[in-house]
């Protein structure tokens, strides 16, 4: 069977991606490295999530520390807005796509593209200059519409589930859109 290093940004998205891999004939093996989330506690809840989840559906499971969130804070150097979400997804899939070479797997791709959150140019983009860099394949699917069944997936199996995409600036961001909704005027 054809391997894909399948890079896993949280248990949710994972239980909807892996099995639309799977449904195309590949072999695929988790792979967790995510410095943009943080703090720590939040970062682990999310990694406990995911382990959860492949033992649950019987596939490995790769954690790449890396420098934890200093390399996210490195890749950064003082980025924002769309910026910061381009160099945050340039840390991750160069990285999954250096592993996936390193490893001898062809190809590799991301549970990122589930989320509706997430901007899927700036996936593509990225993924793509990754593979190049690394002689590697970067495979790419538009799973949104598997977002609401993802979630129905997670309640389903007790998985934690995230309320902010991970680094700080985005849980201001979720907090703050958070409070404009309750305000609003009924
Ligand atoms: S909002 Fe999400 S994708 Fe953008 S920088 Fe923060 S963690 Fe990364």
């Amino acid at each position: 069977m054809d391997q894909l290093l399948l890079h896993a940004c949280c248990g949710p998205c994972s239980t909807v991606a892996l099995p639309a891999w799977q449904a195309e004939g590949l072999a695929a093996t988790l792979l967790f490295y995510n410095p943009n989330i943080q703090p720590s506690c939040e970062h682990g809840r999310r990694l406990a999530s995911l382990e959860e989840f492949a033992l649950l559906a019987g596939v490995g499971l790769h954690v790449h520390e890396g420098g934890g969130a200093a390399d996210w804070f490195a890749a950064q150097n003082g980025a924002a807005g769309q910026e910061r979400c381009a160099a945050c997804l340039n840390l991750r899939l160069y990285a999954t796509a250096r592993l996936a070479a390193a490893r001898g797997v062809p190809r590799f791709a991301t549970t990122l593209t589930v989320s509706p959150y997430q901007r899927h140019d700036l996936i593509r983009l990225a993924g793509e200059a990754a593979a190049a860099a690394h002689g590697v394949e970067f495979l790419y699917a538009d799973l949104r519409a598997q977002f609401a069944r993802s979630g129905q997936e997670s309640r389903r199996l007790g998985l934690y589930r995230q309320r902010y995409c991970g680094c700080v600036p985005s849980k201001w961001e979720a907090w703050a859109m958070q409070r404009s909704r309750l305000r609003r005027p009924v």
